[in-house]
Formats: structure tokens, C-alpha cells, sequence
């Protein structure tokens, strides 16, 4: 999705000014926390700066923080000057896209290309797309009262996008954030804190705090809080969900996937082809919609696998900054942890595993875009999300089949149907249990449309219209 024009240059670290350390943001200047931790390129396990860990008190600082600027400040002001905000918010975003892609790509792994093509983009559409409604409220049909104090914990795949994702919408309805980063892509959350400040948001209205699992709980907990947005896997979803039962906490869930990616014979395969690539290598697969199930009608398994695997070995496995490179590092050594035994399984189930032969380079943490064929629907390959680049391969003769296949998953969040046939997709859609369902294509997100998933992908919906309904009382 390209909005702006990005001068061709290589792209250079020499546009950062990455600090040595970076402290809490809280009420507007930084502070430190508790503790402190290291934040590492994956790609080069290179320290990239020392990041404060929030412990119980800061995290309480941040909620005073927050709560008085609602009060204050946020709450009252009318919705056309908090536009203005979001509005400047979006431009600096915008005017400093190519510095935040750059972090973004070192702290997280992903290939220049998708941070600066299609992640900050979209974080700055969405602040542009949020700060229209912050007047228009009304029309959303929600009623126009705020929550209070949102509390915001996102994970490590888009981290600056789901930034976005939380705190666009939350300020435009009138609320004030504390937003906790992933612990292992803290940064580009912390160069928005200085955007917060460049713009002159008024302290309080966006803090930001960082730390692992412990600081979120604390977040939680926090009886200030009035509302919980999580994104990240379902077991920690039902954790919160708990913790949340009984407190009058509103609470929305974003959580895992695994997506049907359903390719009927008469799609025209090479852009199916084209589509299945997106669809699960994408971000090293570390994308919770991710087409991670490929289910092709059988009569054109052959072609389309023989074509897939055609296509997967001219894929570039390497340096994140490089912009011919379209697969990067898997974001954590934790991370490759997973999926290192989850295929490890899919092995020992008996599927057939084929890899691109893509060198590894030597530091960092590495997996080569993986298919597994002969898998069967009790595999665990096919059942749970493994979040890395690495398709599941499973066949079907009818379309009832597919349907049948596509929604014999705890998870409900997207899928992809690929025919020429318009009323096929129109049928197929209306049978499947996912929150968005893509027709000819793959992961293409928009900030009008609203996105959230089914049973264990979670409830709620961000984005769109039906993003503000989360933080407005009714
Ligand atoms: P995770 O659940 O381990 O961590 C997510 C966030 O929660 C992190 O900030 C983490 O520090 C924090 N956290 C961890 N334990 C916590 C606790 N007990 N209480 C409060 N906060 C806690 O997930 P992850 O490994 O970072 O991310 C991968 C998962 O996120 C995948 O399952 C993926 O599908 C899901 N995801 C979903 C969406 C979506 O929109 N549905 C988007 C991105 C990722």
C-alpha cells in the first residue's frame, strides 16, 4: 500500500538517532523504571539499546498519570482539538516514516521493505483515519462518552502498527493510554513517545511503559484502569480475561490464527501462487491472520505445489535493511525456540517437510520459509499456530470439504478464497467462521475496515467504525 514516496537510497542506520539507553514515558518526559533490559537486533543479536523494565510503582505512576489528564485535560477537550492533535501526530509519523522503518526493521527483524511499504504507512493512516472521527463521534452511532483510561499490551509482530491500532482510536473517543511494548521490540514505542512530545500532547495522554509479562500483569491489575486491549497469543488472553472477570473492566481480545488459505482448480495459479507467499511468509509468518493452512482442491495440488516450491526458492533470506531482502529474522531465539519444535512434531507426525535452500547467515536467528505436505487434520502442524514462516499442506475434493476443513480450527480470525468464480467466493465467505475473509488476496489491511476474529481468536473489533465502539461507553 503505497501512500507516500520514499526516496530510493539504500536504506542507512545513519537516519537514527538510537540512544544508548531509553527510559519509562510517563506524563510526558521519561523516567526510570525498576530495572532495566537489553533490546537486540535479532538479525545480529547486536545490543541495540537499554531499555527501563516498569515495575508495580511506575506502572501506578503511569495510571495517575493517565487518570489525571483524563480529568483534566483529554476528557473535556472537545473532539475537533483532539483531532488536531491526531491529526499532527500523523504528519510527524509521516515526515519521519523513513527513521521509524529503519528502527522498526532492526528491533523487529522484518525486511526494510514491509516496514516502509506497508507497516508505517499504515500506523500513520491510521492516526489520519482516527483523528477524523475524534469530531464526528456522534455519527458512530456509540454515543460520544469515553472509558477513562485505556491500558494497552501489544506483542512483538507489528509493533508500531498495533501501537497504532490501540492508541489512534482511544484518543480520538477522548481516553488516555498506558500502552506496554513487547519486551523484545520496545523501540520504535519509545520513538513515539518523542513524536508524542514533538507534537506537544498535552503529559499524560499517552505513556508508555515497558517490561515483560510481569509488567503487563501489573497493568492489568491496576485498579485505575478502566479498560484492557490486548493483542497477543490466547493463552495469555485467557489469563487476562480472568483477571479481568468480575472488575467491570471492558476488555477486548486480539489473539491467535490459523487461517485457511483455499485455492479451488479454476484460480488462475500463478497469482494463487503469489497469494499463498504472501500469505505465510509475509513478515516471517509472524502474522497472527497468516494463511497458514494452505488447503488446494486435489486435481491441482501437483501444479500449484510444483509452482509454490519454484517461487519459495527465489525468495532472499537476510539482512533486514537490504531492500531486495524479502525474508528477515525470526524476531527472538525464543520465538525460533517454538517453531524449531513445532516442525520438529510435524516430522515425527509423518508429514514431508521441504525447505527453500536458503543459506542461514551466522548470527542471528534464521529460519528458511518451510512447506510440510501429506499433513492431515489431527497433525498439530495443521492445528496449532506455530507463528514462523512455514506452511501446512492439506488437500480437498469439494468445496463442502473445504468449508468443512477451512473451519476445524479453535481459531476464527481470516481466510482466503481463490476462484474465478465470483459467486463461489460470495458462498464459500458466508460459510466460513473468520472474522475477515479475503477473496484473491492475502493480509491486505486497510484502517476503514474493522478486523478481530472468532471463538479462541478473540472478540472485539479494531479498526474502522467499529474500532471506536471499543472505547466508547454505550
Ligand atoms: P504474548 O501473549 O506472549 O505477549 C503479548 C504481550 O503480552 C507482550 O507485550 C507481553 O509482554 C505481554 N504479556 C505476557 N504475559 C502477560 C501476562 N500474563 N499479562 C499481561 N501481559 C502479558 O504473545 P507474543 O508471543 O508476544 O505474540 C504472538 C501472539 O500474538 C501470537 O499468538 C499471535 O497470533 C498473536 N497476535 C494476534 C494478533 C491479532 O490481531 N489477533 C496480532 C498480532 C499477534
Amino acid at each position: 500500500m503505497a501512500i507516500f514516496d520514499y526516496a530510493p537510497a539504500p536504506e542507512s542506520r545513519a537516519i537514527l538517532n538510537l540512544k544508548p539507553s531509553y527510559g519509562l514515558f510517563i506524563n510526558g518526559s521519561f523516567s526510570d523504571g525498576a530495572d532495566t533490559f537489553k533490546s537486540i537486533s535479532p538479525a545480529s543479536e547486536e545490543v541495540l539499546a537499554e531499555v527501563a523494565l516498569a515495575g508495580e510503582a511506575d506502572v501506578d505512576r503511569a495510571v495517575t498519570a493517565a487518570r489525571t489528564a483524563f480529568e483534566k485535560v483529554w476528557g473535556p477537550m472537545p473532539g475537533a482539538e483532539r483531532a488536531k492533535y491526531l491529526y499532527r501526530i500523523a504528519r510527524i509519523i509521516a515526515e519521519r516514516s523513513r527513521e521509524l522503518a529503519v528502527l522498526e526493521s532492526l528491533d523487529n527483524g522484518k525486511p526494510i521493505r514491509e516496514s516502509r511499504d506497508v507497516d508505517i504507512p499504515l500506523v500513520a493512516a491510521h492516526f489520519f483515519y482516527y483523528a477524523g472521527w475524534a469530531d464526528k463521534l456522534s455519527y458512530a452511532g456509540y454515543g460520544t462518552k469515553p472509558l477513562g483510561v485505556a491500558g494497552q499490551i501489544i506483542p512483538w509482530n507489528f509493533p508500531l502498527l498495533m501501537l497504532a491500532w490501540k492508541i489512534a482510536p482511544a484518543l480520538a473517543a477522548g481516553n488516555t493510554v498506558v500502552l506496554k511494548p513487547a519486551e523484545t521490540t520496545p523501540l520504535t514505542a519509545l520513538l513515539f513517545a518523542e513524536i508524542c512530545q514533538q507534537a506537544e500532547l498535552p503529559p499524560g495522554v499517552v505513556n508508555i511503559i515497558t517490561g515483560a509479562g510481569p509488567t503487563g500483569v501489573a497493568l492489568v491489575n491496576h485498579p485505575g484502569v478502566d479498560k484492557i486491549a490486548f493483542t497477543g497469543s490466547t493463552e495469555v488472553g485467557r489469563l487476562i480475561a480472568k483477571s479481568v472477570a468480575g472488575t467491570g473492566k471492558r476488555l477486548t481480545l486480539e489473539l491467535g490464527g490459523k487461517a485457511a488459505n483455499i485455492v479451488f482448480d479454476d484460480a488462475a495459479i500463478d497469482q494463487a501462487v503469489e497469494g499463498i507467499v504472501n500469505g505465510i511468509f509475509f513478515n516471517q509468518g509472524h502474522v497472527c491472520c497468516a494463511g497458514s493452512r494452505l488447503l488446494v482442491q486435489e486435481s491441482v495440488a501437483d501444479e500449484v505445489l510444483t509452482s509454490l516450491k519454484r517461487r519459495m526458492a527465489t525468495l532472499r533470506m537476510g539482512d533486514p535493511l537490504d531492500k531486495n531482502t524479502d525474508i528477515g529474522a525470526i524476531n527472538s531465539a525464543e520465538q525460533l525456540g517454538r517453531i524449531r519444535e513445532l516442525t520438529d512434531v510435524g516430522d515425527a507426525e509423518g508429514a514431508e517437510r521441504w525447505s527453500a535452500p536458503c543459506e542461514l547467515p551466522a548470527k542471528g536467528f534464521w529460519f528458511a520459509p518451510t512447506i510440510f505436505t501429506g499433513v492431515s487434520q489431527a497433525h498439530r502442524i495443521a492445528r496449532e499456530e506455530i507463528f514462523g514462516p512455514v506452511l501446512s499442506v492439506l488437500t480437498f475434493r469439494t468445496p463442502a470439504e473445504a468449508v468443512e476443513k477451512a473451519n476445524n480450527t479453535p481459531y476464527g480470525l481470516s481466510a482466503g478464497i481463490w476462484t474465478e468464480k465470483g459467486s463461489r467466493i460470495l458462498q464459500i465467505a458466508d460459510q466460513l467462521r473468520a472474522g475477515v475473509v479475503w477473496a484473491n488476496t492475502f493480509n491486505k489491511f486497510d484502517p476503514t475496515s474493522p478486523f478481530g476474529g472468532y471463538k479462541e481468536s478473540g472478540y472485539g473489533r479494531e479498526g474502522g467504525r467499529h474500532g471506536l465502539e471499543a472505547y466508547l461507553a454505550h
